[in-house]
């Protein structure tokens, strides 16, 4: 079996907000095509590296590699450009707004926004619509192929579950290279944060290549779809290994279950 490349390299990842270390030299590497589990107690500053690496907060020190380009002084949009995507742990959605343009409001790296080619060159637009639409429709078949019957529908009308798929979809419509997922079950039952895992699993299937870090507390949820997992505590990586090495390591009995 040949060696998996490795696509995200972290060294010494350092976030300081005054005099709280948030993250504390974090080394951590996710290979191409894995799934990584991001785990530790609220407030181990795990939303904080997925901030920082997608550039919404400068690093304090370390730097961090995509795919061999040095990605640390990246702004959001160059980090994104370069093929970071991620979702939110609290949802961003435009609610009355349609399926089809929550998505695409995530694929600013292609969209052509500009006046001229909008009003003047209807037929090329027309065109990068109908690409756009088709391309939309396709990631959304999926996750259900139910909702890529409903493209034009408002998103409002749709129960939670729908409307993480749609995050997720809006997150994946620019070809990322690697995908974040911030506590994507948040306020879902048990039946539809396993529903959303299966189609985790199934965008995997789909696209072999993308590298996955998800941040959730759902301990089935990491056993079932993740190959690696990392643990944090006040910032600093405690443990990681698989999920089985994880969950019967001492400290992260002690730090993150409370046991012991
Ligand atoms: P987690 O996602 O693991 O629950 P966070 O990354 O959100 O934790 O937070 C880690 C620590 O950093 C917390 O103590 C939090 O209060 C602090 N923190 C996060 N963002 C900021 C900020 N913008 N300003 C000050 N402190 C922050
Ligand atoms: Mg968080």
């Amino acid at each position: 079996m040949s060696e998996k490349d490795v696509l995200l390299s972290c060294e010494g990842v350092t976030r300081r907000f005054g005099g709280l270390v948030a993250l504390d030299d974090l080394n951590l590497d996710v290979n191409q095509g894995d799934i990584m589990g991001l785990l530790g107690p609220n407030g181990s500053g795990k939303t904080t590296f997925f901030n920082v690496l997608t550039g919404i907060y400068d690093f304090s020190d370390g730097r961090a590699l995509l795919d061999g380009e040095d990605i640390t002084w990246h702004s959001a949009q160059a980090v994104y450009r370069a093929g970071i995507a991620r979702t939110f742990q609290r949802s961003r959605m435009c609610l009355s707004l349609s399926l089809l343009d929550n998505i695409l409001v995530g694929d600013h790296k292609r969209l052509n926004l500009g006046l001229g080619f909008n009003l003047f060159r209807r037929s090329a637009f027309a065109r990068d619509f109908e690409q756009n639409f088709e391309q939309a429709r396709d990631l959304v078949k999926v996750f259900s192929p139910a909702l890529a019957d409903c493209m034009f529908d408002a998103v409002s009308g749709f129960p939670m579950l729908d409307r993480r798929r749609i995050e997720i979809c809006r997150a994946l419509i620019s070809q990322p290279k690697l995908l974040l997922l911030d506590e994507p079950s948040a306020g879902m039952t048990h039946e539809e944060t396993h529903q959303l895992m299966d189609d985790i699993l199934s965008v995997r299937e789909h696209t072999p290549e993308l590298a996955i870090i998800i941040i959730e507390h759902e301990m089935s949820v990491m056993e079932r779809i993740t190959e690696h997992c990392t643990v944090l505590n006040f910032g600093k990586k405690i443990c990681e290994g698989s999920y089985e090495e994880i969950v019967h390591n001492p400290q992260v009995r002690e730090a993150y279950l409370g046991i012991e």
